[in-house]
């Protein structure tokens, strides 16, 4: 019989990702869907696998809807990939942030704990949880320091589903992932909105990219391989904690020099903090400026993880490198601006 994976936040990017691998594997795919969503699936259409996936309506937020949705599945696998994973709207929204983040991670465990224990368990840990990060580079043994009310409800997540394999014996793993895009990465966080502003402004229907803080840096790794890494993590004996990451950083504006690149500009820099200018050095016409509403009220500088025990164990690593990840993330965007076919 198809074995059964159940994926909360199948419409987000690493949902997207994750069931296109599983139904190649030859899972059953179960997406769960809020209500209040938008029923176009668009990262799912536009892989090709909205038709493959089984839809079951579930919001994180209620227990009762989470027991129903676990005995109706019957799920081997559960990946808990459903959270507000934005930071900056986490400033915003801190209570719901953790009521999703946190305390959802919690209903999903005890409705695990009650309806089957022997179910397989993915919590999406993130590199946020290093914050302001205690040593170079971060790997699983890193001391957490979150620096958002985002990162602070991922380290309740991290911590509860650590206690629950821990406690009732569960197969829970934490994947401690570093920042992963692709062409499906939300347009709010600043790779895609770098990608899709480029592309517009080459193609006339965008004047300026305006940012925050372009001396921070990330390791940004590839979506495709990340999910890869999660299922890897559940197919293990036992259950356990793992750093996804590519171990290389890069800076927000040397991230904005290489999409640039690949949409036919070339910047230059101009003044210091808020007066930073990027200039089109063909052109001289000024495309990105610094707007300080993008800063964020405590900021994680730099982050740039250590996957050797995933490489060791799980026989994982990263494919793509951060200059291709981002010319893949431009073409995508020039083409979808080109032909007026937007829909993320
Ligand atoms: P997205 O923001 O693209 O997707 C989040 C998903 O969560 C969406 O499907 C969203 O549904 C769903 N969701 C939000 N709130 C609820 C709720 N109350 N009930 C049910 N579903 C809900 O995130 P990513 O795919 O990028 O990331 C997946 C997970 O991995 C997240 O938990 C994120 O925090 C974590 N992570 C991501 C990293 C990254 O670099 N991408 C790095 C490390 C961790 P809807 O479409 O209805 O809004
Ligand atoms: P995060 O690492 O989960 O916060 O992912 P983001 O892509 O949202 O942000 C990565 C880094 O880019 C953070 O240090 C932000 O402060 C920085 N950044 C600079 N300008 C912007 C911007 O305009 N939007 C976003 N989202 N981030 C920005």
């Amino acid at each position: 019989m198809a074995r059964r994976a159940l994926i909360t936040g199948v419409t987000g990017q690493d949902g997207a990702y994750l069931a296109r691998l599983l139904l190649d594997k030859g899972y059953e795919v179960y997406g769960a869907i809020r209500r209040a969503a938008s029923q176009t699936l668009p990262r799912l259409r536009e892989l090709g696998i909205a038709d493959a996936i089984r839809p079951v309506t579930l919001e994180l937020n209620e227990f009762s809807n989470l027991l129903r949705a676990l005995e109706q599945v019957r799920p081997d696998e559960v990946y808990n990939l459903a959270a507000q994973s934005f930071v900056h709207t986490s400033f915003e929204q801190p209570i719901y942030t953790g009521d999703v983040g946190a305390l959802g991670v919690t209903r999903v465990l005890e409705a695990i704990r009650a309806v089957n224990p022997a179910i397989r368990f993915y919590q999406a840990s993130t590199s946020e949880l290093f914050g302001k990060a205690q040593t170079m580079p971060q790997s699983e043994r890193t001391p957490f320091y979150p620096r958002s009310p985002y990162a602070v409800a991922k380290l309740y997540a991290h911590w509860i589903t650590v206690n629950y394999r821990e406690s009732y014996d569960l197969h829970a793993s934490a994947g401690i992932l570093f920042n992963h895009e692709s062409p499906l990465r939300g347009p709010e966080f600043i790779t895609r909105k770098v990608t899709l502003a480029l592309a517009r402004i080459r193609h006339g229907q965008q004047d300026v990219l305006e940012v925050g803080n372009v001396e921070a840096q990330r390791d940004w790794g590839f979506a495709g391989d990340y999910v890869e890494g999660m299922w890897r993590m559940l197919q293990q004996p036992q259950a356990a904690d793992y750093v996804l990451a590519t171990g290389r950083a890069y800076s927000v504006g040397r991230f904005i020099e290489l999409a640039a690149d690949a949409l036919g500009f070339s910047i230059g820099w101009e003044g210091t903090g808020k007066a930073t200018r990027g200039i089109d050095r063909r052109s001289g016409r000024v495309l990105v400026t610094i707007n300080p509403i993008h800063y964020r009220p405590a900021e994680v500088d730099l982050l740039v993880g250590d996957f050797s025990k995933a490489k060791e164990r799980l026989g994982w690593q990263p494919t793509v490198a951060l200059p291709d990840l981002v010319a893949m993330m431009a073409e995508a965007d020039d083409r979808r601006v080109r032909d007026g076919r937007l829909m993320l």
